[in-house]
């Protein structure tokens, strides 16, 4: 089968290979997949961010049908429709996979980074842990919500925001504009996103942000504390360091700061203004399997619209390219039906 591979080289690119996949053990189940969305968290792979993933097959925002089942499995049938995410799988026994905060067991398994991911035509998942997509929800669109719609709708939850309050969007991105829609429909919530794109800051005003601030020449911090006193909350999806800086200065006293995006560096935080303002910081890790379940429903009951749009796999080292240089909008995802 045909399978987007990590280079040897790290460079950030990755080639297509005909791979052989192994047979399926007990409690497994192999995958035709159908769809998958290209992440940046796949770029910071392919380029070893996160260490030598040299080999790896990347992809996490997979989509695609049961077509076997292992020894003992009775969650999934030859058929149905499953997620492939980044989390692939948590021990099941530790303290954070028994209190429902899985995505932070320490001997996770994440698809497309330390196990094979979904951008091939075939994946074997664990089947307890491949989540179902619903049948009235598009799976293009399901894609998206693998990865860049559950990590905004976790996030979100982070932030901790009530009906009717403030949230500053760093970065309207593949996750970015779902972090607006979650916010303004779900969430109940007034919304400021911050881009350094025009064209995504016209995308989140479409989706519904009441404000938008294209920060790329100017200090956003300040900007949101004139126009509304700080905001009750900030999410932080750009790649950029310098993001994470206006982001704290974005909020009022008692606010928290989800940091979500993964570039390289620190954050510069006054430890003075974090403790006078009570202000919370919070890292944010993709969601759980139960979050991934919620996001597909309300998804599929209209509350977000995910912006995709379909390729070939022999696109992806130019849809790479078009990642860094920001020139997607919403999603691209690799089209395995044809
Ligand atoms: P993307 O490339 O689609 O979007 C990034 C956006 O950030 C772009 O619109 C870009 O213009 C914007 N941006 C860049 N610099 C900025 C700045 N200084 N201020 C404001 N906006 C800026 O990427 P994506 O797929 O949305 O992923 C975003 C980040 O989130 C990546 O680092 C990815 O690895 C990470 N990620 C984290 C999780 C998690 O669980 N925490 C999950 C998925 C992705
Ligand atoms: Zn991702
Ligand atoms: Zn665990």
């Amino acid at each position: 089968m045909k399978a987007a591979v990590v280079r040897d080289s790290l460079d950030g690119y990755v080639d297509i290979k005909d791979v052989q996949l192994r047979d399926i053990k007990a409690n497994e189940a192999l995958v035709d997949v159908e769809y998958c969305g290209l992440c940046h968290t796949d770029l910071h792979v392919a380029q070893g961010d996160f260490g030598n993933t040299a080999g790896r097959i990347i992809g996490h925002e997979g989509v695609g049908r049961v077509k076997e089942i292992g020894a003992d499995v009775t969650n999934l049938k030859v058929g149905d429709r499953v997620s492939i995410a980044w989390f692939f799988a948590g021990c099941g026994h530790c303290e954070y996979c028994l209190t429902g905060r899985e995505t932070l067991c320490r001997n996770v398994e994440n698809a497309g980074f330390n196990v094979d991911g979904a951008m091939a035509e075939q994946v074997i998942v664990k089947a307890n842990y491949a989540v179902k997509v619903p049948d009235d929800l598009d799976p293009v669109e399901a894609s998206s919500i693998t990865c860049a719609g559950v990590t905004t709708y976790k996030a979100l939850k982070t932030a901790n925001l009530h009906p009717g309050e403030w949230v500053t969007i760093y970065g309207c991105g593949g996750l970015g504009n779902l972090a607006v829609q979650w916010a303004k429909n779900v969430f109940k919530a007034h919304v400021i996103a911050i881009d350094i794109n025009d064209d995504k800051l016209e995308t989140a005003k479409k989706l519904g942000a009441d404000l938008t601030f294209n920060s790329k020449t100017a200090d956003s911090g300040a900007w949101v504390q004139e126009q509304i006193g700080g905001a009750h909350a900030s999410v932080v999806t750009a790649v950029s360091q310098i993001a994470f800086d206006q982001a704290i200065d974005s909020v009022r006293a008692g606010a928290r700061v989800v940091a979500v995006g993964l570039p390289k560096g620190a954050m510069e935080v006054s430890i003075v203004k974090v403790v006078l303002d009570g202000i919370q910081i919070a890292g944010s890790l993709v969601g759980t399997r139960q979050d991934l379940a919620e996001a597909f429903q309300l998804t599929a009951e209209g509350d977000v619209k995910p912006i995709v749009a379909t390729r070939k796999l022999e696109d992806l080292n130019d849809i790479i390219d078009e990642m860094k240089a920001g020139k997607i909008e919403g999603r691209m995802v690799v089209d395995f039906t044809k």
